[in-house]
């Protein structure tokens, strides 16, 4: 990624409009020949360039050409584990499967020291930075330790997990003193399988009564499908030898969705985090509530060679985000390989919709919307602009194009009033 240099007056700084050829705004539709206009960090608005030159041509202005860019916002990674930012796992010739990719993750788990964490944070939130996403939502697991060290322009969502299928209680899961309440930190489940059903709907609560997003995997792979359901499988073998088997829990007889469902978790504020193996029923039944869902394709192939069904989430309207999931399950956390990889297993898929999951729809998933994940008014800058080869005549081509060329870095960060 290049940097652009910006105005450096320094204090209250000039309306700056930046023009380019294409606008992706991630809430409308995309304008040809488009300007977005920035006072002090904040976006005033966007729109095909003329118009926003005269309605701004009274007040002291500058104006950015950017030629053969598209100005897109920064992507909003919806999940991910930092904490694995530097394992180095070779991507498999084969999936895995669960209880094989599972076994490996532990091990490497048991391995890291906090230093080692703490150095993996900080490098996912550079490569994230560098990769052009704005946001970004980590899933941390207790112990709580210390913060490392943002990189801007990058920001952090923390989701505070809560793992143990043995808990009675989110007291017992989580000495809830340690979860420091303020601006961007709340609370996820696992999974149905790694936490307890209890825990689960009353971090549920915790969340519901503070208008927090609450984010958790669901029907990631076929195993999880058989415990869930039945009870059975690798998962409750895992259980039992780590004793965290409750002898007294007893399945539903229903699909992960149905039993999230059933246990008064789906509503608007909930994230669904992969969902893999989702019957049609589970589709309307989360388009119904409002749910969001959270797709991590790379990682779905890398641990089961299936991908989701997009499309199917499309078409109900669900709002949709997208995630890279881990380095133990992925080869980078660059959200715009991750669009790119979409487009290359889906190819019906419409481009514009894929890059809208990867920047608006990751920004409302986490209640981030009102400043992030687009470039209308009150959205806060940088964004970036994405330097593009050739003309695009459509809204598909734009969106096309920009994935490509951000998922290969021809991109830089601007609007900032100081370096891009
Ligand atoms: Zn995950």
């Amino acid at each position: 990624m290049s940097g652009l240099k910006g105005p450096k007056d320094g204090g209250l700084r000039a309306v700056a409009i930046h023009r380019a050829p294409w606008v992706f705004s991630g809430i409308g539709p995309t304008v040809f020949d488009g300007a977005v206009v920035v006072l002090n960090g904040r976006i005033l608005e966007c729109g095909p360039y003329r118009a926003m030159r005269s309605r701004y041509g009274g007040t002291a202005v500058r104006v950015w050409d950017h030629e053969s860019a598209a100005l897109v916002p920064g992507a909003v990674n919806a999940h991910t584990h930092l904490d694995f930012s530097l394992l180095d796992f070779p991507k498999p010739l084969r999936p895995l499967g669960f209880p094989g990719w599972v076994r490996g993750v532990f091990k490497a788990a048991a391995q890291l020291t906090p230093s080692a964490r703490r150095e993996a944070r900080d490098a996912g939130r550079a490569q994230a930075s560098q990769t052009g996403t704005r946001c970004l939502a980590n899933v941390i697991n207790p112990p709580l330790e210390g913060s490392s060290s943002p990189c801007a322009p990058s920001r952090e969502y923390r989701f505070v997990e809560l793992l143990g299928f043995h808990y009675r209680s989110l007291q017992e899961a989580l000495s809830m003193e340690d979860v420091a309440e303020g601006d961007w930190v709340s609370l996820a489940a696992h999974s149905l399988y790694a936490t307890s059903w209890n825990v689960v709907v009353q971090a549920k609560a915790w969340c519901r009564s503070r208008g927090l997003p609450f984010s958790i995997h669901v029907a990631e792979h076929s195993e999880e499908l058989s415990f869930v359901q039945d009870g059975t499988g690798f998962c409750r073998d895992l259980l039992e030898s780590l004793g965290r088997w409750d002898a007294s829990w007893r399945p539903l007889g229903l699909s992960p969705v149905k039993t999230l469902q059933a246990l008064g978790i789906l509503d608007p504020r909930t994230l669904l985090v992969h969902m893999v193996h989702v019957n049609e029923e589970d589709w309307n039944l989360v388009a119904q509530s409002g749910a969001a869902v959270c797709f991590c394709p790379r990682s779905n192939l890398w641990i089961e060679g299936k991908m989701p069904n997009m499309q199917a989430a499309f078409d109900r309207s669900i709002s949709c985000a997208l995630g890279t999931d881990s380095r133990a399950s992925n080869e980078d956390l660059n959200l715009f390989r991750e669009a790119a990889a979409v487009l290359d297993a889906v190819p019906g898929l419409h481009p514009s919709h894929v890059l809208r999951m990867a920047t608006f729809g990751g920004a409302r998933a986490l209640g981030l919307e009102s400043s992030f994940g687009h470039l209308g008014p009150g959205a806060s800058a940088p964004f970036l602009a994405v330097f593009l080869s050739g003309s695009c005549s459509t809204e598909n081509d734009v969106a096309e194009a920009i994935i490509h060329q951000a998922a290969r870095e021809q991109m830089a960060w601007i609007g900032t009033g100081m370096v891009g």
